[in-house]
């Protein structure tokens, strides 16, 4: 294994607690978002590796004194020990996101660097609140006990948008219930995953309690299908949570799947439009990740009274943004992931303008020779347009759609295919969260939007199915068993 400033190379994958020399000699070369070179090496997983990382996970799970079978207030001690470990190099994984996928650096360090450790900490939490024994009594006599116990070998699918932190969404939570993990990362995001490797071996995590199979969809397929996995949680795109749906659904494996958006942001009639006020909030919930994150605010909703006002507001705000490389302390805009994901992100840009959108800034390219950068866009007269309108874009384009009343803008924000994230945006907050309650959607904010570790976080409609997070997040990797006695 070498590291160097220039590039990260690896030779071993890590399964079983061990550095396992790879099956095949398949690599993955993760490219730099912002200048299109290669930043390193790492072995690509093949069936045969998964395999071995099933095994391992299922020799751990299985132990009689092995990790499910530890009492909480160990596994936490556990946890936190990993923690640490992370925390010790937080402004490395911060880095390699950053450069990997484009992420300016003054946000990987807080959702990347510094977020996936607090999960940790939230979960190892709290494991050590005593639970009580949930015993009934029963209406046909007798005593009823409910009790929740590990599900078992988690497969965890992770995108390249936040490797990290949505890796970290699955692991905490499964960790503290007692499973065991074979994460796959995207092939997109692999170093953070090494870097998660050796600070799980520097934690002392026992040997197989986590297994890591970077390698692409096919591979992943493989992973889902496993006959020795038991539950598999999945954030992406909603084509492949569909196909991972269908898997589970014929193996009766239960599934989480976090997918796509297209949420509102419903800008009230008495809204504050001052950027020095509302900018900073703006950013997170319409524009964050280079707009490559599943709950952005993308459709901005804006009351025909207002209408003018609120296409400039957000036309100076996506002017004001600072587009650079994601390295750059000062960025706020990087390059988008990938070469095809610039492509996508152009293709939908220019149907909107083909079917009559109104570009109000940007559309283009910002005029760098290097990086797949995409300048911040916003489309106004864009409510009969299906990609402006429907469609994820998955960048940094935002569309002003009009709308007449409440009801209108309820009824809009309800039209989507999409039901993970949105906005409230009004000087009165009483006001903003009985709109907010009438949005078909997992999660909304009222003037701010941060998915926040102690509640439970995903999608209703196309946006996935079950939730990560909260207690509710916990839930989701243990079976409940009843014994009657
Ligand atoms: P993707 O959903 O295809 O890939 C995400 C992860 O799933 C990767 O690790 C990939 O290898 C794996 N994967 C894909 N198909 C699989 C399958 N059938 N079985 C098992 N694993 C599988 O996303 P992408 O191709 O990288 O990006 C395409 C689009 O997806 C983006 O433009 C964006 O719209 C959306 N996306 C959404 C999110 C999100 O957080 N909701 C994240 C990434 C991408």
């Amino acid at each position: 294994m070498t590291t160097s400033t220039a590039t990260t190379a690896y030779d071993r994958l890590y399964v079983g607690g061990e550095w396992i020399i790879p099956s095949t000699a398949r690599t993955i070369v993760p490219i730099n978002a912002s200048t299109e070179e290669p930043l390193g090496s790492v072995p690509e997983a093949a069936e045969a590796d998964v395999d071995r990382a099933v095994a391992a996970a299922r020799a751990a799970f299985a132990a009689p004194d092995g990790w499910a079978t530890w009492e909480p207030d160990r596994r936490a001690a556990a946890m936190e020990r990993f923690a640490d470990e992370i925390e010790a190099r937080s402004a490395e994984f911060a880095s390699r996101v950053s450069l990997q996928n484009g992420m300016p650096i003054a946000v990987a360090t807080q959702l990347e660097g510094a977020y996936p450790a607090l999960l940790l900490r939230y979960y190892a939490g709290l494991i050590r609140q005593p639970a009580a024994q949930d015993l009934r009594e029963g209406v046909f006599g007798g005593t009823v006990e409910v009790r929740r116990s590990p599900i078992g070998v988690v497969a965890a699918i992770v995108p390249w948008n936040f490797p990290q932190a949505l890796a970290m969404f699955k692991l905490a939570p499964a960790l503290a219930a007692g499973c065991t993990m074979v994460m796959k990362p995207s092939p997109e995001t692999v170093l953070d995953a090494f870097l998660l490797a050796e600070a799980a071996v520097a934690a002392g995590l026992p040997a197989g309690v986590l297994n890591i199979v970077p390698a692409g969809r096919e591979v992943g397929a493989y992973l889902v299908s496993h006959p020795g996995i038991d539950k598999v949680a999945f954030t992406g795109s909603t084509a492949a949570g569909r196909s991972i749906a269908e898997t589970c659904g014929r193996l009766l494996r239960p599934v989480t799947l976090e997918l796509g958006g297209k949420s509102a942001a419903i800008v009230l009639d008495d809204a504050e439009l001052d950027l020095g006020t509302i900018g900073e909030g703006l950013f997170t919930s319409t524009m964050l990740n280079n707009g490559q994150t599943c709950f952005l605010g993308t459709r901005v909703l804006a009351p025909r009274s207002r209408y003018t006002e609120v296409v400039d507001t957000f036309t100076a705000f996506a002017q004001s943004l600072q587009v650079g490389d994601a390295a750059d302390e000062s960025t706020q805009i990087g390059p988008l992931a990938t070469r095809n994901q610039r492509e996508r992100v152009e293709g939908y840009i220019a149907r909107g303008i083909a079917d009559g959108a109104r570009l109000t800034v940007g559309g283009g390219r910002p005029g760098r020779d290097r990086g797949w950068f995409v300048e911040p866009t916003v489309f106004a007269d864009s409510e009969n347009v299906a990609v402006t309108s429907h469609e994820e874009i998955f960048g940094p384009v935002l569309s002003v759609i009009a709308y007449d009343d409440v009801d209108d803008a309820i009824a809009l924000a309800n039209s989507s295919e999409y039901g993970l994230g949105g906005t409230v945006w009004t000087s009165d907050p009483d006001r903003g969260a009985a709109v907010a309650r009438r949005v078909q959607t997992g999660t909304i904010g009222v003037n701010r939007y941060i998915p926040d570790p102690v509640a439970p976080f995903g999608g209703v409609k196309s946006s996935g199915m079950g939730r990560e997070l909260g207690p509710e997040g916990l839930a989701a990797y243990t079976n409940l068993q009843t014994i009657y006695r």
